[in-house]
């Protein structure tokens, strides 16, 4: 059997805190544990918040802790045609339409419909998309295409979820309401969402499982707020013939607050640790992850 290949997957748009160390952590470690590999993907997509002294500011603050991970590094911006391949097939599959509505007239669209009562919220708290787009006719829509304006690319989510059978994962570490086990997935629960735009032909879900395939990922290791995301992972994945791998969601390190740990919040950033003298070691303990000298030996919280 081959070994168990993970991944951490940081997108370079600020530094890496606390919350980063731990999920880096923990894959480097379950990595050694299974005697398997770890490889490193930037995830570097959105051209406007990535930046080059974030992604050199990783690999320096990776290496400071401790961990070792295989090279060439995939760099999400290097493999554009990989994911227009993909989005191509499920195009293909007559999944795939252009949406034209600006975020501002999606909100209106959307207050319309609440004025009749409640809209359905996805599982991150925000308005499904009324689907609005998916009435245009072809000519509409190659008019619309002509004309220059910015559109993006949505799911049909219904007739995605028609084609597939029942869906489900293996979550080896524990969702935020305790699921463990066989998860059942609820993509439907997302909507119609974004694939890719006119300028970007991908998106966050897309590229991730479309690499998670290409690199022969079998273990997810990462937080619990993408816990729900992996609903659509799983769809995705089904429809573009892709492998299924094992999730391991786990907890967010949290502010005293309890709020979820931020780019922009300085106290609890690496770097600003590493200056105020902290070790790698110190950073383990902070975490939760016991002492080096166990031998990687801690299971996830
Ligand atoms: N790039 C994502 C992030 O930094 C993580 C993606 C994933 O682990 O699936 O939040």
């Amino acid at each position: 059997m081959s070994p168990p290949v993970f991944r951490f997957a940081p997108s370079p748009n600020g530094f890496l805190h606390l919350g980063h160390a731990y999920s880096a952590l923990l894959n480097f470690d379950r990595a050694r544990e299974a005697g398997g590999r770890l490889l490193l993907r930037i995830e570097d997509i959105d051209a406007t918040r990535c930046r080059p002294e974030f992604e050199a500011a990783i690999y320096e603050d990776l290496a400071w802790l401790g961990i070792a991970w295989e090279t060439p590094v995939r760099r999400q911006s290097e493999h554009l045609s990989d994911y227009r391949a993909a989005l191509e097939k499920l195009s293909a599959l007559g999944l795939v339409y252009p949406a034209f509505e600006s975020r501002a007239e999606i909100a209106r669209l959307v207050a319309a419909r609440e004025a009749d009562g409640p809209w359905p919220r996805d599982p991150d708290g925000a308005p499904l998309y009324p689907g609005d787009a998916k009435s245009l006719s072809a000519g509409e829509q190659a008019r619309l295409i002509a004309s220059g304006a910015p559109y993006a690319l949505r799911l049909d989510m219904a007739a995605a979820c028609w084609r597939v059978a029942s869906l489900a994962w293996n979550e080896l570490g524990e969702g935020p309401d305790g699921e463990r086990g066989v998860v059942p997935a609820r993509p439907e629960a997302w909507g119609d969402v974004i694939l890719a735009r006119k300028e970007t032909p991908t998106s966050y879900h897309l590229s991730v499982v479309v690499d998670d395939g290409l690199q022969g990922i079998s273990e997810v290791v990462r937080g619990q707020d993408l816990f729900h995301a992996t609903s659509v992972h799983r769809l995705l994945q089904t429809l573009l013939g892709l492998p299924e791998p094992a999730y391991r969601h786990h907890a967010l390190i949290r502010d005293e607050a309890g709020r979820k740990l931020s780019k922009s919040s300085r106290s609890t950033g690496l770097r600003e640790l590493r200056d105020a003298g902290a070790s790698p070691v110190g950073i383990r303990a902070l975490v939760g992850l016991g002492e080096v000298s166990l031998g990687f030996s801690q299971t996830p919280p």
